[in-house]
């Protein structure tokens, strides 16, 4: 239906000051102060001339309704027609739901509808439909948890198309049906719904929730609470083969322990290795002393003076053993440096003898021992291990959904072994495949909460980490360009990101005569630590823009990207 623009329309809704606001970004995070109550937020998205909306509000006193449209024409019809009621339950917004999280804070909406949005036929600009994977992800942001989706449309692809994309979002499906009826179901019927009744057109719906996060984040539970440091990563190596093992039959091992799946793509097509690294940071026992207590050293890079007084667990061959590292109260004038040699850890011994007879012994390793927990924030979340559990998690959950797009390229995906003492595992396993693409999805450090030396970069809730500069890996510009051109178009939250460490990709581009090896990263804060933390939001951006990746490649692209910008046209004579 199209309709003629009114003139100044956006003036015009000034007048409506009861119903319209002007500045919407002045109430992020503070709707229920302007609605004087503390009671839920439903939005509806695409809210046209305010039927619904206003319907809705009536029958519903103690809901706080909130109309977003991007029509300023369409808006004023809206608000013309509210301001002859004397609704106290309801705002309206001139926005473009693309700049939703401008508007809303995390978690403050209960509720969203999507009431005949417009289907965007064709697939080129599927990206604009209101439930295209950008759309939902700031829906996921914006929406309290347990939060609901409710959308009605007359259109059977934006129904398939909203069902398959709510799926992979993690939202959960609670009710669909292609024969629906409001009058039936107690819903209030919108505009468009009378008039495609009218005409006898087919109304589909889709009812989904929100996925709790303890939920959506299960399988990072799992993978971060077990014992793996570098070297004695087995937990988690018999858990990756029992997965990959679910998705196929073809099974990648080096010699060091490394896990891959394979997915086959068409022949001459490239190959995309994707790996995280399965082992973290810890400790290995040394010496069992005569009074019982037990002396260690580092694997990997822990500042030392974070192991004083935190609890650990020795994996020995008879089973976990539990102490705490010693450490020297005030009363005894702790002060200066701390140095690992010195520390020691009390597993309550009280003699050499114990130890042995409990099972430990030199060689064994250890582990901090820190349960997972979600935070108030239900975004964020602190484990020991996200260094680089996430990235042995997120491989898996990228290899899980191969089967649902579509792509010319064999993948694999998995996690390497022994990063954290030098990068062993992603040498031979790149070796033995010799990838066109490697992508290294690893945790970095950002600089939001402990700045370091020198410029910091990155920060929670700011997007995936496009790694452009490590010491051992510079990121070639070309494939910079492609990345970042990849989140831009498909509104991936990003942040560049330059890193004094080094992943898996640094050993990675020898793979055969050098290969394209990048590191996608996950922001952390506290990482080596038995107190790390991560935000959910960081995460789904991690997988949008690993899934746009190898829907994109192809052996077209590879080719194109290995045009370098900069070619030496100097001959080099050989005397
Ligand atoms: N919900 C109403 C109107 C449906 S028409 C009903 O069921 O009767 C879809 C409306 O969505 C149009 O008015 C259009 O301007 C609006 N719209 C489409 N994309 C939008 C976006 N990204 N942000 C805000 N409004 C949008």
């Amino acid at each position: 239906m199209r309709i003629k623009n009114i003139k100044d329309a956006d003036i015009k809704l000034l007048e409506f000051k009861d119903y319209y606001v002007s500045e919407p970004n002045k109430y992020k995070g503070k709707w229920k102060e302007l609605f004087k109550n503390n009671n839920p937020i439903h939005l509806e998205i695409g809210m046209g001339k305010g039927k619904f909306l206003k319907e809705s509000a009536e029958l519903n006193p103690n809901i706080n309704y909130i109309g977003i449209e991007k029509s300023d024409t369409v808006l004023l019809k809206a608000a013309r027609m509210i301001s002859e009621t004397k609704l106290k339950n309801i705002h309206l917004l001139s926005i473009d739901a693309n700049n939703l999280l401008d508007y809303f804070a995390s978690q403050e909406v209960s509720k969203i509808y999507l009431n005949f949005s417009d289907p965007w036929p064709k697939e080129r600009h599927a990206r604009r439909r209101l439930t295209a994977p950008s759309f939902l992800r700031k829906y996921q942001d914006v929406l309290v948890k347990d939060g609901v989706i409710e959308l009605k449309t007359d259109n059977e692809n934006l129904f398939n198309y909203s069902l398959d994309t709510f799926e992979k979002a993690n939202f959960i499906i609670k009710k669909q049906s292609n024969n629906y009826d409001s009058k039936i179901n107690n819903s209030v019927e919108t505009e468009y719904e009378q008039k495609f009744k009218g005409e006898n057109k087919t109304i589909y719906y889709i009812k989904v929730v929100k996925m709790t996060t303890k939920k959506r984040m299960k399988l990072y539970e799992d993978l971060v609470n077990l014992h793996g440091p570098s070297g004695d990563e087995g937990l988690v190596k018999e858990y990756l083969l029992k997965e990959y093992k679910k998705e196929t039959d073809e099974i990648l091992r080096d010699g060091l322990g490394s896990v891959f799946g394979v997915k086959r793509g068409k022949k001459d097509e490239p190959v995309i290795m994707i790996a995280g690294h399965m082992d973290e940071v810890g400790g290995m026992v040394t010496r069992l002393q005569e009074n019982g207590f037990i002396k260690f050293i580092n694997i990997g890079g822990v500042v030392p003076h974070l192991w004083v007084s935190q609890n650990v667990v020795i994996q020995t061959a008879k089973g976990k053993v539990k102490g705490v590292v010693a450490s020297v109260p005030p009363h005894m004038g702790a002060s200066g440096e701390v140095k690992v040699e010195s520390l020691f850890i009390d597993v309550g011994a009280e003699s050499k003898k114990d130890l042995e007879k409990w099972g430990i012994k030199p060689g064994d390793f250890l582990t901090f021992e820190n349960d997972y927990y979600i935070t108030k924030n239900k975004n964020r979340i602190v484990s020991k291990a996200w260094d680089n559990r996430f990235g042995t998690g997120m491989a898996l959950e990228v290899f899980q959904e191969l089967k649902n797009i579509e792509h010319p390229n064999t993948v694999i995906c998995g996690a390497t072994v022994q990063e954290e003492v030098g990068l062993r595992g992603a040498k031979t396993s790149s070796q033995m495949v010799e990838p066109d693409l490697f992508i290294a999805i690893d945790v970095s450090p950002v600089g939001d909460a402990t700045p370091g030396p020198g410029d910091s970069f990155g920060k929670l809730n700011g997007g995936f980490l496009i790694r452009f500069y490590d010491p051992s890996n510079i990121m070639n510009p070309k494939m910079l360009e492609y990345v970042e051109g990849l989140a831009k178009k498909h509104k991936i939250d990003y942040q560049f990101f330059l890193s004094r460490g080094g992943t898996d990709a640094a050993v990675a581009q020898y793979a055969g005569s050098g290969c394209f090896s990048i590191t996608i990263g996950l922001p952390g804060r506290y990482i080596h630590s038995n107190t790390s933390m991560i935000d959910v939001r960081d995460v789904e951006a991690v997988k949008a823009i690993v899934l746009e990746i190898i829907k994109d490649f192809s052996k077209e692209r590879l080719l194109e990207l290995k045009k370098w910008k900069y070619i030496s046209l100097v001959k080099i004579e050989l005397k």
